[in-house]
């Protein structure tokens, strides 16, 4: 059985790159369309996966042809699909995608499947086969409270990425063991200004109060910062030459997921899940930036 246990989201991406956005009302011609694996779930269980760990992903795609593609993709990626569903009634999540000459991007997201996705679906996995959970917030809350439910009771370590950035309801934050938001989503979470470390390290306190047990802020260039009630401690990321920082994030979650299975110390783990994020800083796109193991270790050595 996988260790780990991914519930969440899988988009396909449709990306196109253009001179400059266009105005209300206004064509404009890009690149060629390139359809790209995505979803936060779905990188961050492939991100796990390139690191070794054995994952599993529970979602839903639509009744389409991306959802055969993006259910394809993740089993070439080592990640096993039986709990994806096809939903009969949705079309898959898609996220339309313009970047413009200057490396800014404009998206339109459409939740598609994962949007439906129901703590009922939750209710039919064996949650003891797993040792950990990972979740974000782009299925509806109320399967991602069930699935960290039921993890509690099975006794997983239960990872939370809250993104894309909300506020969220106390019982959600006190049921995982890990928090790991980035600037702006800790900011979203605590309703206070999240800038650099002194106002991260006020921000995570606040979160500590609310329940959380270990918050672990990602802080792009600046590395992580690891808040929990006995240490502080902000761990630097490494130098590099960035290209693309589409989903540093996802292969940070992903890297530090496997470092905790590992055995790793917690400090160990966010160093290691740095130079994950900072390696797919290096690459363009998402799920194609994602780094390997052997990459990982030959960067840090
Ligand atoms: P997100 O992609 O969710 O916004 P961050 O930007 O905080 O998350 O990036 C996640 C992690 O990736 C950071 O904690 C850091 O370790 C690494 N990272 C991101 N950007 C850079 C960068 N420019 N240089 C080095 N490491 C980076």
């Amino acid at each position: 059985m996988p260790d780990i246990l991914v519930v969440g989201s899988l988009n396909a991406d449709l990306v196109v790159q253009v001179p400059r956005f266009p105005q209300p009302g206004e064509t404009i011609s890009g690149s060629d369309l390139q359809i790209i694996p995505g979803g936060k779930g779905a990188n961050q269980a492939v991100a796990a996966a390139r690191q070794g760990s054995s994952v599993s992903m529970l979602g839903r795609v639509g009744n389409d042809s991306f959802g055969p593609e993006l259910i394809h993709n993740l089993k070439q990626n080592n990640v096993e699909t039986s709990h994806v569903q096809i939903d009969p009634g949705s079309a898959t999540g898609t996220a339309i995608i313009a970047v413009d000459a200057t490396g800014q991007n404009n998206i339109v997201l459409s939740p598609g499947g994962n949007g439906q996705v129901r703590s009922t679906d939750v209710a039919n996995v064996s949650f003891s086969d797993y040792k950990l959970l990972l979740l974000q917030l782009e299925i509806p809350l109320e399967a991602v409270t069930s699935a960290a439910q039921r993890a509690r009771e099975s006794g997983l370590r239960v990872l939370l990425n809250p993104a894309p950035a909300r506020s969220l309801p106390e019982e959600l934050i006190s049921l995982s063991d890990f928090i790991l938001p980035n600037e702006s989503e800790l900011s979203l979470l605590t309703n206070q200004p999240v800038h650099d470390i002194p106002s991260a390290e006020k921000a995570a306190k606040a979160l500590l109060a609310g329940g959380a047990q270990n918050v672990i802020v990602t802080l792009g260039a600046n590395g992580a910062l690891i808040v929990n009630k006995d240490i502080k401690k902000h761990i630097p990321s490494f130098d590099v030459q960035v290209v693309d920082t589409t989903a540093a994030g996802d292969a940070f979650i992903g890297g530090f997921a496997s470092a905790l299975l590992s055995n790793k110390s917690l400090e160990e783990a966010v160093r290691y899940g740095c130079a994950c994020g900072a390696l797919a800083t290096t690459k363009f796109g998402a799920q194609p930036s994602l780094p390997t193991r052997e990459e990982v270790d030959r960067f840090i050595a």
